[in-house]
């Protein structure tokens, strides 16, 4: 049932609704997960249009949906305000980005107790990049903290949540090598993480070599896989921007042969992003986390292409 609440029997016409609390405890029943990521829209339309995308994905019974944290500015308060609004008004179970960017320590503990406040205890725990340039020169807050290992920790010492972490499959742009990487990586999984999402990836191998890096440390948490289906020629530019892995070239010719068509660029990127999907939860992936920029449709066509094959309805 992709995590979603458990429905009463006919026998028991007044059980409450239950939902798994944690995502560990998703994790733990070994079946795929499912999820989809958005971000906190700057303006009212855009949070319409937010909710009406939540409530077309809720349909599908996600394990759960993550919100993201903005790099600084105005829209830090609306993860705490979605995520509220998810966890009091929706089925769906949600998760918390935040990050460490210009925060004391001080501050960073509020944040966390606000999140408890409204019942978000699945928090994913990033240091975050630097407002404006994401590559510039990371400026550690007086009273702050300089890496997510600290943060993982200071949130489990804060109460009973259930920590994520960013994993990144072609190694963090700041990262001098891949061992380097996964050293760190580690250090944030002993720091008590329960699991990890990557950053977005287009080749298979990136994330499976990346597994066996982190599984030959002797570390066993799960690192989910995030995808980002392409759905215009744009998607491809700003994917090595956000991510800072190149693109696959031949990937990249694929898309080339086609770009004059908008529709078919569209449909290769989705049978592009559903063979991924199978290819990886094939290869023991624990689920899949759709970046979804608060859209519905491309994300739903592959999520019902990957997990209809598996998901009874
Ligand atoms: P860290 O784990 O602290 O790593 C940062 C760099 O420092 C790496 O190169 C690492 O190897 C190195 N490092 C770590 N620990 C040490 C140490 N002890 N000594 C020396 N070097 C060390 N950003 C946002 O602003 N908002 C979001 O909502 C958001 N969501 C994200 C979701 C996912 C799934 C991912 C993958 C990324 C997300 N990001 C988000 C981006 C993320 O904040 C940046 O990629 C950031 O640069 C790295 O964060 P981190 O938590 O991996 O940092």
């Amino acid at each position: 049932m992709l995590g979603s609440p458990s429905t009463s029997s006919a026998d028991e016409p007044y059980a409450p609704v239950t939902r798994p609390r944690h995502i560990r405890e998703l994790l733990a029943e070994g079946k795929p997960t499912f999820s989809f990521e958005f971000f906190p829209p700057k303006t009212p339309e855009g949070e319409r249009k937010l909710w009406r995308v939540i409530r077309q994905l809720e349909a599908l019974r996600p394990s759960f949906i993550s919100v993201t944290y903005g790099a600084g500015g105005g829209t830090r308060d609306r993860t705490v305000a979605i995520t509220e609004g998810v966890a009091t008004d929706t089925t769906l179970l949600p998760v918390a980005h935040m990050t460490a960017v210009n925060h004391s320590v001080q501050e960073l503990r509020h944040l966390i107790g606000r999140f408890a406040d409204v019942g978000v205890s699945n928090l994913l725990a990033l240091r975050g990049d630097p407002p404006g340039d994401p590559l510039g020169e990371w400026v550690k807050h007086p009273e702050g903290l300089e890496y997510a290992d600290e943060l993982v920790r200071l949130i489990k010492e804060s109460g009973d949540f259930c920590v994520g972490v960013a994993a990144f499959p072609y190694k963090h742009p700041r990262s001098v090598d891949v061992d380097t990487d996964v050293k760190y990586f580690v250090r944030k999984c002993q720091a008590g993480a329960d699991y990890a999402i990557t950053q977005m990836f287009f080749d298979a191998e990136d994330y499976l070599r990346l597994r066996d890096r982190v599984a030959a440390k002797g570390c066993d948490v799960p690192i989910i896989p995030e995808i980002m289906p392409v759905t215009n020629m744009r998607t491809i530019e700003r994917s090595e921007q956000l991510s800072g892995a190149p693109f696959p070239p031949a990937l990249a010719a694929e898309f080339e042969k086609v770009s004059d068509d908008p529709e078919a660029v569209r449909q290769l990127g989705i049978d592009q992003a559903t063979r991924l999907c199978e290819r990886l939860l094939n290869e023991g992936a624990p689920g899949i986390h759709f970046i979804t920029f608060n859209q519905s449709t491309a994300t739903r066509e592959i999520y019902q292409r990957v997990a209809g094959a598996r998901v009874p309805a």
